[in-house]
C-alpha cells in the first residue's frame, strides 16, 4: 500500500501540475469515444497499451472481459454498457481479451471452482465460447487456452449485440464493435477480422489503415 500512496503523492506533485489544463477541462464533463471492455488482470492496462489520456476511454473491467447477454434482470455491466452507448454515445466498443487469462484458463481446462462459487457462476457467460473451443482440435493445452481466449472475445461480442442500446446503435450505423486479444509477453494485439472470423495483427487489420 505504501507504494500506491507514494505513487499518488508523486502524481500530485509532478504529473498533475503538467496536465492541469486537461483536468480542468475534464472536471465538468466527459466525452469518451470508446467503451473499452477488458479483464481485471493487473498485466493488461488499457490506457497504457492504447496510450490514451484521461477522458478518452470509458472502461469496464471484470474477470474474463465478460458482457452478460441482456436479460430481464440487467446487472452492473449491462447498465454501464447502456450508459456508454445511450448517454455518452461512444462510437466504438472494444472487447479485449489477453494471453494467459486466469478466467479463460479455468474455463478451458474445466478447473474445479467449487471453492469460488461466484467465479464459477460468472464464467457461465462464456459457455458458448467453451462449447465452440471444445469442439476444435488443439495441439496442446496452451493452444486450448489461447483458443478459449479468442472464442471468448467473439462470444462476448455476440452477447453485447443483445443489449437494446447496442442493437439500436448498430442498426443506425453509429457504433462499431471490435474484438482484440493482447499478448502480455510480446506487447502485441491481434484483432478480429469480421470478414474471415480470424484474428490478425492489429497493425495489419483494416481498422489500422488510414
Ligand atoms: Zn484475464
Amino acid at each position: 500500500m505504501r507504494d500506491i500512496i507514494n505513487g499518488f503523492l508523486r502524481f500530485q506533485r509532478e504529473v498533475f501540475p503538467k496536465r492541469r489544463e486537461l483536468f480542468k477541462k475534464l472536471a465538468s464533463k466527459q466525452s469518451p469515444m470508446t467503451l473499452f471492455i477488458s479483464c481485471s488482470d493487473s498485466r493488461m492496462v488499457p490506457e497504457l497499451v492504447t496510450q490514451s489520456d484521461p477522458g478518452n476511454l470509458f472502461v469496464i473491467r471484470n474477470a474474463g472481459n465478460i458482457v452478460p447477454s441482456f436479460g430481464p434482470e440487467p446487472g452492473g455491466v449491462s447498465a454501464t454498457v447502456e450508459y456508454a452507448v445511450a448517454a455518452l454515445k461512444v462510437r466504438d466498443i472494444v472487447v479485449c481479451g489477453h494471453s494467459n487469462c486466469g478466467a479463460m484458463t479455468a474455463v478451458a481446462t474445466c478447473a474445479c471452482l467449487d471453492h469460488m462459487p461466484a467465479v464459477r457462476k460468472w464464467l457461465r457467460h462464456s459457455d458458448a465460447a467453451r462449447m465452440i473451443n471444445e469442439a476444435q482440435a488443439h495441439t496442446d493445452e496452451q493452444a486450448r487456452i489461447d483458443g478459449m481466449v479468442r472464442e471468448n472475445v467473439k462470444a462476448q461480442l455476440n452477447n453485447i449485440r443483445t443489449h437494446p442500446s447496442v442493437a439500436l446503435a448498430l442498426a443506425q450505423k453509429s457504433l462499431t464493435l471490435h474484438g482484440w486479444v493482447y499478448d502480455i509477453e510480446s506487447g502485441s494485439i491481434d484483432a478480429l477480422d469480421t470478414d474471415t472470423d480470424c484474428f490478425v495483427p492489429l497493425a495489419e487489420h483494416r481498422a489500422a489503415r488510414p
